[in-house]
C-alpha cells in the first residue's frame, strides 16, 4: 500500500476500521459507501453496524515550528497506516501583525484628543503569541478532526526539550548560568567583544559600527543576540534586507564564519519549547491516555527501523521502544493558509487607504470601499472551495476532461477556477462542490524512491 487508509464510518455513525484504498473503491463502486469527507478521506457505508470496534490506533505527534507530523500507527503491529504533515503559518502571522503595529503606530503620534482606556490589557494566563497560538489551535483542529473518524486508543507527543541558554552558551555553569548570557554587559558591549570590534563585512575599525540584523527584522529575523551582528553604515546600507548568503557569495570566508555563529540561533528551538507544554496539556482535554517521549529517543528508533528523516516518520517513533514499520509512503500534506484577511479597507506603508481598493461607484460618481462578494450572486462554490469541474470543450490551455480545482471567484453563471494556473471559467451546472474552504490547502507529497525500497511497503 502506498496511499493513507481510509476511514469509514457507519450509518448510524459508528467508527470502524480504517480500509485500504482499493476496498474503499470497490465498495463505492458497488454503491455500498459513499463519500463523507475528502479530507482526510473518509467514506460512509450504506449499513448500520451494532458491534463496537475496539480502539487500536495511537495517534503519535511531532509538533515543530515549521512543520508538525502526525501518524496514526497499528498498536498491534507498530506499523503506520495514516500519516500527515501539517505545514504551519507562524511567519506570516508574525509579517502580519508587524504590519498592524506599524499602522497603529502611526494614530499613536496623532494629535488626538485623550480616551480613557476601555480594558486591562494585562495578558491572561498562559497566554502565547498569536504565531505560537495558532500551532496549538491547528494541532488541536486535527486531533479533533482523527477523533471523529479513527478508532484512536491514545495520543503520543514528543515533548521536545531544549535547554535554550545551554544551547547558545554551553560551557557556561553556576551564577553565569542563572544571570544569563548578557549579564554584565549590554547588548551593544556583548556584540563589540563578541565580533571584535570591527566592520563584519569589510573589517573596518574605527568607524562607528551599526547594529546588523543577519536575517533582515523586515524578513522576520529576530532580534535575538545570535541573528545580530556590527557593520559600518556603508555595509549595512548595501546589505539591505538581502539574504546573507545572496550578499556575501564572493566572499565564502566570511559567510562561513557569520553562519557559524547563527548556527546557534534558537529562534526555531523556542517556538517549540514554549507550545510544548501548551499541546501536551490541551491534548488531555480529550479523555485519551496521554504519553510523552522524548526528541533524543525518537531519533534513535527512527534510525533503528532505518528510516529516513522526514516529519511525519519522526512523528511516527514518538514514545515507543519498538521498530516501527511503513505501510504507506505518502502522507497528506495540509498547509495552514488562514481565512483570508478581516480587514475591509487595505492600507499601504503609511497607513493611508490603498487606492486599489477604492473605486467610483458609476452610478452615484462617489468612490466607495468595494466589499467582497456583497452584491454578488450567490453560487453555491465560494473563493477556496475544492469542486469537481467538467470541461466539455478544450479550453485556451486546458484541454476538455474532469478536473478537481479550487475556486478562485464566483461569478454570475458559476465560478472561475484555477487549472494548472489558469483561470477557467465554468458554469454552474458542470461544477459539483466537493470540499468547502476550510483554511487548509491540501496535497500529497511526491513519493520517494527511498522510501519504495523498504520492505515494508
Ligand atoms: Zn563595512
Amino acid at each position: 500500500m502506498i496511499t493513507n487508509s481510509v476511514f469509514v464510518l457507519s450509518k448510524n455513525g459508528k467508527i470502524l476500521k480504517p480500509t485500504t484504498p482499493v476496498r474503499a473503491r470497490i465498495l463505492q463502486s458497488q454503491s455500498k459507501a459513499k463519500t463523507l469527507k475528502l479530507f482526510p478521506f473518509t467514506i460512509i457505508l450504506d449499513k448500520e453496524v451494532d458491534e463496537n470496534v475496539e480502539p487500536y490506533l495511537e495517534l503519535r505527534i511531532d509538533p515543530g515550528s515549521k512543520f508538525t507530523g502526525m501518524t496514526l500507527v497499528d498498536l498491534n503491529k507498530n506499523e503506520v497506516v495514516w500519516a500527515m504533515e501539517l505545514e504551519h503559518r507562524g511567519l506570516a502571522i508574525k509579517m502580519d501583525l508587524i504590519k498592524r503595529a506599524g499602522v497603529r503606530r502611526s494614530r499613536r503620534s496623532r494629535r488626538l484628543r485623550y480616551r480613557k482606556k476601555r480594558f486591562d490589557r494585562k495578558k491572561p494566563q498562559g497566554w502565547l503569541p498569536p504565531s505560537l497560538r495558532h500551532r496549538l489551535l491547528t494541532t488541536q483542529t486535527w486531533i479533533k478532526r482523527l477523533l471523529e473518524v479513527a478508532p484512536i486508543k491514545s495520543i503520543a507527543i514528543e515533548s521536545v526539550k531544549f535547554d535554550l541558554q545551554k544551547m547558545e552558551t554551553p560551557d557556561i555553569e553556576g551564577i553565569e548560568y542563572q544571570q544569563g548570557t548578557l549579564f554584565g554587559y549590554t547588548l551593544r558591549e556583548a556584540l563589540l567583544e563578541h565580533w571584535g570590534r570591527e566592520c563584519v563585512y569589510c573589517g573596518k575599525t574605527d568607524v562607528p559600527l551599526q547594529i546588523e540584523h543577519i536575517n533582515a527584522y523586515s524578513n522576520g529575523g529576530s532580534d535575538r543576540f545570535s541573528n545580530l551582528t556590527l557593520s559600518c553604515e556603508k555595509c549595512n546600507q548595501k546589505k539591505g534586507d538581502k539574504p546573507v548568503e545572496q550578499f556575501l557569495k564572493d566572499q565564502p570566508e566570511i559567510l562561513q564564519k557569520i553562519k557559524a555563529h547563527q548556527k546557534k540561533s534558537l529562534s526555531d528551538a523556542a517556538a517549540v519549547n514554549s507550545t510544548r507544554k501548551a499541546i501536551f496539556e490541551m491534548a488531555q482535554q480529550f479523555g485519551l491516555p496521554v504519553i510523552s517521549g522524548d526528541g533524543a529517543s525518537t531519533k534513535m528508533i527512527r534510525i533503528k527501523s532505518g528510516l529516513p528523516k522526514a516529519h511525519w516518520i519522526d512523528s511516527s517513533c514518538v514514545a515507543t521502544d519498538q521498530i516501527v514499520k511503513l505501510r504507506i509512503c505518502q502522507p497528506l500534506r495540509v498547509t495552514c493558509t488562514g481565512h483570508g484577511t478581516r480587514q475591509v479597507q487595505r492600507v499601504n506603508a503609511s497607513g493611508f487607504p490603498a487606492i486599489a481598493s477604492i473605486k467610483k461607484n458609476p452610478m452615484t460618481g462617489k468612490k466607495e470601499v468595494k466589499l467582497v462578494s456583497k452584491n454578488q450572486k450567490y453560487t453555491h462554490a465560494t473563493a477556496g472551495d475544492y469542486v469537481v469541474c467538467t470541461l466539455l470543450k478544450d479550453r485556451k490551455h486546458v484541454k476538455s476532461g474532469i478536473y478537481c480545482a479550487r475556486v478562485k471567484t464566483p461569478t454570475q453563471k458559476g465560478v472561475e477556477v484555477l487549472i494548472s494556473g489558469h483561470r477557467i471559467a465554468v458554469d454552474r451546472q458542470y461544477i459539483k462542490l466537493v470540499h468547502r474552504d476550510d483554511g487548509y490547502e491540501y496535497s500529497f507529497t511526491a513519493i520517494s524512491t527511498d522510501l519504495l525500497r523498504f520492505n515494508a511497503i
